[in-house]
Protein backbone atom coordinates (compact mmCIF):
# COMPACT_ATOMS: atom_id res chain seq x y z
CA UNK A 1 0.00 0.00 0.00
CA UNK A 2 1.08 3.27 -1.45
CA UNK A 3 1.02 6.98 1.31
CA UNK A 4 -1.27 8.03 -1.09
CA UNK A 5 -3.57 5.32 -0.91
CA UNK A 6 -3.88 5.57 2.72
CA UNK A 7 -4.46 9.63 2.20
CA UNK A 8 -7.11 8.35 -0.08
CA UNK A 9 -8.77 6.26 2.32
CA UNK A 10 -8.52 9.13 5.07
CA UNK A 11 -10.46 11.67 2.42
CA UNK A 12 -13.01 8.97 2.12
CA UNK A 13 -13.55 8.87 5.51
CA UNK A 14 -13.57 12.61 6.27
CA UNK A 15 -16.45 13.15 3.55
CA UNK A 16 -18.26 10.27 4.34
CA UNK A 17 -20.46 7.55 2.69
CA UNK A 18 -23.00 10.60 0.42
CA UNK A 19 -20.04 12.00 -0.67
CA UNK A 20 -18.16 9.03 -2.46
CA UNK A 21 -19.33 6.39 -5.14
CA UNK A 22 -19.93 2.62 -4.48
CA UNK A 23 -16.95 1.63 -6.15
CA UNK A 24 -14.92 4.18 -3.45
CA UNK A 25 -17.19 3.01 -0.16
CA UNK A 26 -15.78 -0.73 -1.57
CA UNK A 27 -12.16 0.14 -1.97
CA UNK A 28 -12.05 1.56 1.04
CA UNK A 29 -13.98 -1.21 2.65
CA UNK A 30 -11.04 -3.33 1.79
CA UNK A 31 -8.63 -0.53 2.47
CA UNK A 32 -9.62 -0.69 6.26
CA UNK A 33 -9.85 -4.65 5.75
CA UNK A 34 -5.84 -4.15 5.89
CA UNK A 35 -4.74 -1.33 7.42
CA UNK A 36 -4.95 -0.67 11.27
CA UNK A 37 -3.98 2.76 11.21
CA UNK A 38 -6.99 3.77 8.52
CA UNK A 39 -9.04 2.01 10.78
CA UNK A 40 -8.06 3.59 13.87
CA UNK A 41 -8.51 6.90 11.95
CA UNK A 42 -12.16 5.85 10.94
CA UNK A 43 -12.92 4.88 14.22
CA UNK A 44 -12.10 8.38 15.07
CA UNK A 45 -13.78 10.31 12.80
CA UNK A 46 -16.97 8.63 13.67
CA UNK A 47 -16.28 8.90 17.56
CA UNK A 48 -15.94 12.70 16.40
CA UNK A 49 -19.51 12.76 14.37
CA UNK A 50 -21.29 11.08 16.95
CA UNK A 51 -19.80 13.53 19.75
CA UNK A 52 -20.59 16.61 17.41
CA UNK A 53 -24.41 15.02 16.76
CA UNK A 54 -24.85 14.36 20.55
CA UNK A 55 -23.81 18.44 21.41
CA UNK A 56 -26.69 20.04 20.84
CA UNK A 57 -28.70 17.65 22.42
CA UNK A 58 -26.89 17.56 25.44
CA UNK A 59 -27.17 21.78 25.07
CA UNK A 60 -30.67 21.49 24.41
CA UNK A 61 -31.60 19.94 27.86
CA UNK A 62 -28.99 20.19 30.90
CA UNK A 63 -26.54 23.55 29.14
CA UNK A 64 -29.06 25.72 28.22
CA UNK A 65 -31.43 25.20 31.26
CA UNK A 66 -28.32 25.94 33.81
CA UNK A 67 -27.44 28.61 31.55
CA UNK A 68 -30.61 30.56 31.59
CA UNK A 69 -31.05 29.71 35.41
CA UNK A 70 -27.89 31.74 36.39
CA UNK A 71 -28.86 34.31 33.47
CA UNK A 72 -31.96 34.77 35.57
CA UNK A 73 -30.43 34.44 39.06
CA UNK A 74 -27.80 37.18 38.03
CA UNK A 75 -30.33 39.01 36.80
CA UNK A 76 -32.48 38.80 40.14
CA UNK A 77 -29.54 39.50 42.33
CA UNK A 78 -29.12 42.80 39.92
CA UNK A 79 -32.57 43.80 40.39
CA UNK A 80 -32.46 43.64 44.50
CA UNK A 81 -29.56 45.35 44.20
CA UNK A 82 -30.77 48.29 42.24
CA UNK A 83 -34.18 47.98 43.68
CA UNK A 84 -32.49 48.01 47.41
CA UNK A 85 -30.25 51.03 45.88
CA UNK A 86 -33.59 52.93 44.52
CA UNK A 87 -34.79 52.41 47.39
CA UNK A 88 -32.13 53.75 49.70
CA UNK A 89 -31.78 56.68 47.25
CA UNK A 90 -35.69 57.72 47.20
CA UNK A 91 -35.72 57.55 51.46
CA UNK A 92 -32.88 59.98 51.43
CA UNK A 93 -34.24 61.98 48.89
CA UNK A 94 -37.96 61.77 50.59
CA UNK A 95 -36.13 63.05 53.72
CA UNK A 96 -33.82 65.22 52.27
CA UNK A 97 -37.08 67.02 50.59
CA UNK A 98 -39.59 66.78 53.31
CA UNK A 99 -37.14 68.37 55.79
CA UNK A 100 -36.13 71.28 53.04
CA UNK A 101 -39.97 71.30 53.21
CA UNK A 102 -41.02 71.57 56.75
CA UNK A 103 -37.82 72.96 58.70
CA UNK A 104 -39.08 76.55 57.55
CA UNK A 105 -42.70 75.50 59.05
CA UNK A 106 -41.72 73.96 61.86
CA UNK A 107 -39.76 76.89 62.78
CA UNK A 108 -43.10 79.04 62.53
CA UNK A 109 -44.55 76.93 64.68
CA UNK A 110 -42.09 76.80 67.33
CA UNK A 111 -41.56 80.36 67.18
CA UNK A 112 -45.31 80.98 67.60
CA UNK A 113 -45.71 78.29 70.48
CA UNK A 114 -42.89 80.21 72.10
CA UNK A 115 -44.71 83.41 71.95
CA UNK A 116 -47.66 82.07 72.60
CA UNK A 117 -46.58 80.04 76.26
CA UNK A 118 -44.40 83.42 76.54
CA UNK A 119 -41.11 81.54 77.09
CA UNK A 120 -37.37 83.00 76.08
CA UNK A 121 -36.12 82.07 72.41
CA UNK A 122 -33.20 79.56 73.45
CA UNK A 123 -35.77 77.70 74.92
CA UNK A 124 -38.30 76.97 71.71
CA UNK A 125 -34.99 76.99 69.39
CA UNK A 126 -33.72 73.70 71.94
CA UNK A 127 -37.32 72.26 71.52
CA UNK A 128 -37.24 73.23 67.76
CA UNK A 129 -34.00 71.53 67.36
CA UNK A 130 -34.67 68.08 69.63
CA UNK A 131 -37.80 67.47 67.57
CA UNK A 132 -35.92 68.66 63.97
CA UNK A 133 -33.31 66.39 64.66
CA UNK A 134 -35.28 62.99 66.35
CA UNK A 135 -36.79 61.73 63.05
CA UNK A 136 -33.42 62.03 61.16
CA UNK A 137 -31.62 60.33 64.31
CA UNK A 138 -34.50 57.59 64.55
CA UNK A 139 -34.40 57.33 60.09
CA UNK A 140 -30.05 56.73 60.33
CA UNK A 141 -30.73 53.85 63.65
CA UNK A 142 -33.30 52.82 61.09
CA UNK A 143 -31.42 52.19 58.31
CA UNK A 144 -28.33 51.13 60.03
CA UNK A 145 -29.75 48.30 62.09
CA UNK A 146 -31.52 47.18 58.58
CA UNK A 147 -28.05 48.07 56.62
CA UNK A 148 -26.81 45.29 59.32
CA UNK A 149 -29.58 43.15 58.57
CA UNK A 150 -29.36 43.25 54.68
CA UNK A 151 -25.61 42.43 54.88
CA UNK A 152 -25.85 39.45 57.34
CA UNK A 153 -28.90 38.13 55.00
CA UNK A 154 -25.92 38.35 51.97
CA UNK A 155 -23.59 36.56 53.90
CA UNK A 156 -25.46 33.83 54.91
CA UNK A 157 -27.99 32.87 51.50
CA UNK A 158 -27.08 34.79 48.44
CA UNK A 159 -30.24 35.48 46.32
ZN1 LIG B 1 -4.43 2.98 5.27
Amino acid sequence: MTRDSHQQARELIAWGSPGSTDSQQTWLRTHLDGCASCRDYAQAAERFVRSLRSVPVAADLALVRTTQMRVRLHAHQLQQRQERLWLVWMSCILVGLSAAITTPFLWRAFQWLGEWARVSSPVWQVGFMVFWISPALAASLIFLARGIHLSDTNGTSRG
